[in-house]
């Protein structure tokens, strides 16, 4: 006997009981333990930060997470998981500087480091017990017992060994380079960071401004200008707050260039944009080559000198690369400073005036111009963003700054026109504050000169969906630029390079014992925290000069964290060196799409770079989640989805469902509770009333899958069998090939045929009293699919698998493996497998569906028997096909007799209504004799009366005694299909009687006849 199952099952309750179940009897470890030896199947769980509660998001990609190593171990692999928490980093810190209502640097240095960081340590950990919670609950089996934490000392000191291994090889060098900077975090971004930030909507200033020339620097006009009017070049920019670093002006060489004259004075802008530019009251007075303008001088706009701000040259040595701030020399000051216009082979003809305005301080272009020039660099901007100096703005954030410049310049007569202009602009991805361009020191990885290597490992990778492999991710690395992976902040892995003042002398640490046994070490104290300020007081003899070596400022990327977590999860080199070659790389990663840039990319850079190999085989790339309506899910639009409101509805089982089936891993999706809840009734319910009824009706025949032997099995059987093998060809297939959604969809359509098709068409077998051969074929075939149906299932829906597991297999078989985890995934019987079967059903039941419709175009319902209907189907071959499953069609559309129709054959009979879908035909005759009437209304009778047996709360197998009304007419038909009537009710007498008190009844009109039924449980 099979555990009674209602039909009404509350799924999250349901799962509860089995998340007990598991963990009592440690299904997880067993599944590793029994597969202990086999082959391994590696998963790389990219850490998540603890520091907020988890979102749908996340639960998106900790399914897709579970399903494949599920998958693999019931394939035979031994598949273990090491969970892992993403520590350190600017987000973190992020939120600790809200709850603490700072606004930037300074106040974290006066609250005092040390501080900053215990609290920074606590919160990443604020959310790990609802991070558990939610990982347990939606069934995602991974080792958090024993996960790795990026901010362990072990961890760090794996990190450093990476560092100095790159150290060595000359990959790491400090640059002096333009960065992207945020002013608010006070740190540089990383390109990969940078990418995440774009907004295309920023709004500036768009504004052309007059730069003076200087007389007597210029030689276009023959002598001098025909008039006294001053000469200007005119530039564009969307940023005013760079023009006080305005150190030179370039124009393409070959460009022309128009001298338009006006009132008051000369303007000059390249001849291609003069129309674009709109000068008003201007005309061309003479065309001059850009060539030409090169080598006059123009005013300053604002004199450095004049405001407090230093003026530095790049010095001959500036071209080489590397270069140091010390390259940029002091310069003296200078009141009749003058700036050149220089020539720029990037200047563009296509927006602006064709001159531009050059601030080596800002700008990658600018500063790769500067050094090839030789220009002046005039950094009139802190590390704030605030302008520094005693300019009327100073003191000001850049973009405040922008209004004021403006109004500055057009009091002395500078500014030709102002504007908006709406442009593509990066903003911080963390704080949302707006990037400068700076010219700064930073410490970068020479990722690109791995570029051919980091391409080539690609080519051994297998994205899911593909097009990631050579477009968002290929172009990512055929653009690769190097690495800026040091940052001025606080809470992160210390970068491990020690600098000596003295002699300049850099050595970078590899290992705490390297640390240890450095010359005159001082500040160690232990316990050691590898953070900072502790590891900053740590200071040691140069082996150079013996000066003293302290550490630089700097922590590192917290992407590199978690790109170092192939090997730094295993404390690698220093620890588990087995363990880390037995899990490189891994097999499998998942992730959504925005990580192409950050964790998958700083996974295979590392990897690349360190080990000259990819770390990861395969790769599925998931789409951002969108609200029902298609927007982005935000706190501040308050459209977030709640994780758990939709698992305490639904369960995780719908969810999981939802998340694997919805959209294929790649595409956008749009997210809602009541597509989980469609998902639920239309799948999982499906699912569970199979199961109902077979386990009712079972337990009433006591049907023993241990004894049923070989039974005879009818078409319909081997049908459902050949589709079952089918399947799980096809879901082995799909799961294979990382394509959890195919294989989804797959299942979702035998299910339905299971139930719409085979159960339906065979509820009578299971449903007659006898316990015949066609019965236990029934049974048998039914059962052999829920088994086989469990175990396909158990990697997406491991809860209601398991349910079903151990009630169908465990609960008649002691023996059986434990849980449905610890099975094996099925093998098809090929042989089981017969296509032409198939074909003749799937014929069938478009034909039935066919026949429904015409029904319905007829308005007559299904239960009324039709004396015939006329199938057309397009050839020989499906109408003999057909014939075959002529009784199945009779009984589906309740029809006395069929007849086949090929090709053009046949045609539009008057007498019947017909249904068309490409080539098939479907026409049922709509005349009723009184016979098909009264059958008519017998079967009407049947079902009101199993309906009332449900009402009256009788159970499936009670007998009862049907009472009913005495009409003429209604007792032609009880007498008539009384054998019917009996069986199909399980009625043991029909009497023509009123129906005792005790009686259940209920009255109905049926075609033209007021009938009233009584039944009550038979004695
Ligand atoms: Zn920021
Ligand atoms: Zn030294």
């Amino acid at each position: 006997m099979f555990r009674p199952v209602s039909s009404k099952v509350n799924f999250p309750q349901l799962e509860k009981s089995l998340l007990s179940f598991w963990k009592e009897h440690q299904i997880f470890g067993k599944s590793l333990e029994t597969r202990c030896g086999a082959t391994q199947f590696t998963l790389y769980e990219g850490p998540p930060t603890a520091n907020g509660s988890p979102g749908i998001h996340h639960v998106l990609s900790r399914v897709f997470k579970d399903v494949i190593p599920r998958y693999k171990t019931m394939k035979g692999y031994y598949a273990p998981r090491k969970g892992g928490w993403d520590t350190h980093g600017l987000p973190v810190e992020l939120e600790v500087e809200k709850m603490l209502g700072f606004t930037g640097k300074a106040q974290i240095e006066e609250y005092g480091v040390a501080k900053f960081n215990a609290h920074c340590r606590d919160s990443v950990f604020n959310y790990l017990k609802e991070w558990e919670a939610m990982t347990e609950r939606i069934g995602f089996w991974l080792d958090l017992e024993h996960a790795y934490r990026t901010l362990e000392n072990s961890y760090i000191e794996s990190c450093w060994w990476a560092l100095k291994q790159l150290w060595d090889k000359g990959l790491i060098y400090q640059g002096y380079r333009v960065t992207p900077h945020c002013p608010r975090c006070g740190t540089s971004l990383s390109s990969h960071e940078v990418a995440l930030g774009y907004r295309d909507d920023a709004e500036d200033p768009s504004v052309y401004i007059k730069f003076k020339l200087k007389v007597g620097s210029f030689t276009f006009f023959v002598a001098q200008p025909p008039s006294d009017k001053p000469v200007f070049l005119l530039a564009w920019t969307t940023t005013p707050w760079t023009l006080p670093g305005n150190t030179a002006l370039a124009v393409a060489p070959k460009a022309q260039y128009s001298i338009m004259e006006g009132a008051d004075d000369y303007l000059i802008l390249a001849t291609a944009l003069v129309d674009k530019v709109q000068l008003e009251g201007y005309k061309s007075i003479k065309v001059v080559s850009g060539r030409g303008l090169v080598g006059s001088e123009y005013q300053p706009l604002f004199n450095p000198h004049d405001f407090g701000v230093e003026r530095r040259r790049f010095s001959a040595r500036a071209a080489e690369e590397n270069l140091s701030y010390e390259m940029l020399t002091l310069q003296p000051e200078d009141k009749n400073l003058a700036y050149p216009v220089i020539s720029g082979d990037f200047v563009s003809m296509e927006e602006g005036t064709g001159i531009v305005h050059i601030a080596p301080a800002f700008g990658e272009v600018d500063f790769e111009a500067g050094k090839s020039e030789g220009l002046d660099f005039v950094q009139p901007v802190g590390l704030d963003g605030k302008i520094t100096g005693t300019f009327p703005f100073a003191g000001k954030f850049v973009k405040d700054a922008d209004p004021l410049v403006l109004e500055n310049l057009k009091s002395r007569g500078l500014l030709y026109r102002g504007g908006r202009i709406v442009h593509t602009y990066p903003f911080c991805w963390r704080c949302e504050a707006p990037l400068l361009y700076y010219a700064k020191r930073t410490w970068y990885i020479r990722t690109s000169l791995k570029k051919e290597a980091l391409i080539s490992g690609n080519d051994e990778i297998n994205w899911y969906p593909e097009h990631i492999k050579y477009g968002r991710f290929g172009n990512w690395l055929e653009n690769n630029v190097d690495w800026a992976f040091s940052r001025e902040r606080y809470w992160g892995t210390p970068l491990n390079v020690w600098n000596c003042s003295d002699c300049g002398n850099y050595e970078c640490i590899e290992s705490l014992e390297d640390l240890k046994s450095k010359p005159n070490l001082q500040g160690l104290i232990e316990p050691l925290d590898l953070h900072r300020p502790f590891v900053d007081d740590i200071t040691f003899s140069c082996s150079k000069c013996g000066g003293k070596m302290k550490r630089q400022a700097e922590v590192i990327d917290c992407w590199f964290d978690s790109g170092a977590m192939p090997f730094a999860q295993w404390h690698y080199p220093f620890e588990n060196e087995d363990t880390f070659n037995r899990s490189f790389p891994a097999d499998y990663i998942s992730e959504a799409v925005d990580q192409t840039r950050g964790w998958f990319y700083s996974l295979h850079a590392i990897s690349t770079l360190l080990f000259d190999r990819p770390c990861f085989k395969n790769v599925i790339c998931l789409g951002h989640i969108l609200d029902a309506e298609g927007e982005k899910m935000s706190k501040a639009r308050g459209n977030v989805v709640d994780p758990w409101s939709v698992l305490d509805s639904y369960g995780a089982d719908a969810l999981r469902w939802y998340l694997f089936t919805a959209a294929p891993a790649g595409n956008v999706r749009r997210f809602s509770s009541d597509a989980v809840a469609e998902v639920l009734r239309n799948f999982l319910l499906t699912l569970w009333n199979i199961y109902s009824f077979f386990v009712v009706y079972a337990n009433i025949d006591c049907f023993d899958p241990k004894s049923a032997g070989t039974p005879s099995l009818s078409d319909l059987d081997k049908w459902i069998i050949s589709r079952l093998n089918q399947l799980v060809v096809d879901v082995d297939e799909a799961l294979d090939n990382y394509d959890p959604t195919s294989a989804g969809r797959k299942l979702e359509v035998f299910v339905d045929e299971l139930s719409n098709w085979y159960v339906r068409r065979s509820r009578r077998r299971f449903w007659k009293s006898q316990s015949d051969a066609d019965k236990l074929a029934a049974y048998t075939t039914l059962y052999g699919c829920l088994v086989t149906l469990s175990k396909l299932l158990a990697p997406f829906t491991p809860f209601v698998a398991e349910e079903m597991y151990q009630n169908l297999v465990r609960s008649v078989d002691s023996k059986a493996v434990e849980s449905v985890h610890l099975a094996d995934f099925p093998v098809p019987d090929r042989a089981q497998i017969d296509a032409e079967l198939v074909e003749a059903t799937r014929l069938a039941m478009t034909v039935c569906s066919l026949g429904r419709a015409a029904r319905a175009k007829a308005g007559i319902k299904v239960r009324q028997p039709l004396s015939r209907a006329l199938v057309k189907v397009r050839s020989a071959g499906e109408k003999k096909a057909l014939q075959k499953l002529t009784y199945q069609i009779l009984d589906e559309l309740n029809v006395k007799e069929v007849e086949f129709h090929k090709g053009e054959e046949g045609g539009d009979e008057p007498g019947y209504i017909s249904a068309v879908e490409g080539d098939y035909l479907v026409a049922v005759a709509t005349e009723l004799s009184p016979e098909l009437e009264a059958e008519g209304i017998a079967r009407e009778v049947v079902r009101r009366l199993q309906t009332m047996r449900r009402s009256a709360g009788l159970d499936i197998a009670d007998h009862i005694v049907t009472y009913y009304n005495d009409g003429d007419s209604i007792q032609m038909v009880m007498t008539k299909f009384a054998d019917y009537i009996k069986q199909e009710t399980l009625s043991r007498d029909l009497i023509s009687a009123a129906p005792p008190a005790e009686s259940y009844t209920e009255k109905f009109r049926i075609s033209n006849y007021e009938i009233s039924l009584g039944i009550k449980k038979a004695a």
